[in-house]
């Protein structure tokens, strides 16, 4: 039987201990633990890993501090447009949605597209209508916004970038960097799942998605080999399917876990001046949690064990 586990992530970036106050540091380290022992609580008791990985990313939506569901960052024209996607190793079946703008956790939205219907990919208003006939309450987008993605939007528009929480060249104030949020996980019975949910990224244009719903791109998991959920300059990550490689690379290449994430997020990424990082789990229950930036939200934790979290990159990981 597999010792069961969960990772999480909530956005990398240009994170320094100079720029994250003390108090905003423990905001976060607080966040996270909390979210990884509530996925080691299903897995605790003999939940699924697409259960378990499911409900984190729910709380990482519900959480301001993440750039997913409440807090998400805005497009050009003032709006929100949300994409999400979740995947379950054991039968690769898929379900995402995007550009979606009234659904609280787009992540239930992905799993009811898993679930109930022959689709993978729903976007905008269909993909709305579908939730809203699954149980899911439609919201108004206004309970997204947050007053500091409002202002991250006004400087962006001033500088005419398309702005990632996380681009180490951004003229955002370093306070308010947040990012896409992830989950893997390894159930006891051996599944694999994995979801990711964002925002998108501040100034975008209305209509862009990025990589968080598309399959093999921001979101992969096959029992035979690895979950992966990605968070960086989501273009990159669709045009190298990063998600995908990393799997790709261990079942045709023979590369290990942390060879395959290496290779992709500290190789074939930058090359593409790609920024970002990637959470996995092989089908033994290895974790990696690799990033090419200066830090990433980040954290895992094994049935049974208490969560291991961390910001920076001096830090375990
Ligand atoms: N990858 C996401 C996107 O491009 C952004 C992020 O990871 O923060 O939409």
């Amino acid at each position: 039987m597999n010792k069961a586990v969960i990772a999480i992530h909530g956005g990398a970036g240009a994170i320094t201990r100079s720029q994250l106050s003390a108090e905003k540091e423990q905001q976060y380290i607080q966040a996270l633990s909390a979210i990884i022992e509530a996925g080691q609580a299903i897995l605790e008791a003999g939940g699924s890993a697409l259960d378990a990985v499911t409900e984190a990313v729910r709380l990482l939506e519900e959480n301001p501090l993440f750039n997913a569901g409440i807090g998400a960052v805005f497009t050009h024209a003032g709006t929100h447009e949300l994409d999400a996607c979740v995947m379950d190793g054991n039968t690769l079946n898929a379900g995402a949605v995007a550009g979606v703008s009234h659904i609280r956790n787009p992540i239930l939205a992905a799993r009811a597209v898993l679930e109930h219907s022959p689709h993978v990919l729903l976007i905008s208003e269909g993909a709305e209508t579908f939730a809203q006939q699954h149980g899911l309450e439609p919201v108004s987008s206004e309970i997204f916004s947050t007053e500091e993605r409002w202002e991250q939007l006004q400087r962006a528009r001033e500088n005419h970038q398309t702005v990632l929480d996380h681009s180490s060249h951004e003229p955002l104030d370093p306070d308010h960097k947040f990012g896409t949020v992830g989950a893997v996980a390894l159930d006891k019975f051996g599944n694999l799942a994995a979801a990711t949910s964002t925002g998108g990224m501040t100034n975008k244009l209305p209509g862009r998605v990025g990589d968080s719903p598309i399959v093999g791109a921001g979101c992969y998991a096959n029992n035979a080999n690895v979950a992966v959920s990605c968070t960086g300059t989501g273009e990159v990550f669709m045009r190298t399917l990063a998600a995908y490689d990393i799997a790709a690379l261990m079942e045709y290449g023979g590369l290990s876990l942390h060879q395959a994430t290496e290779r992709v997020i500290m190789e074939k990424l930058p090359a593409l001046n790609g920024v970002g990082g990637a959470i996995a789990i092989d089908n033994e229950g290895n974790v990696a949690l690799p990033f090419n930036s200066e830090g990433m939200y980040r954290g895992y934790g094994y049935a049974g064990d208490a969560p291991s979290v961390g910001i920076y990159r001096d830090q375990e990981r």
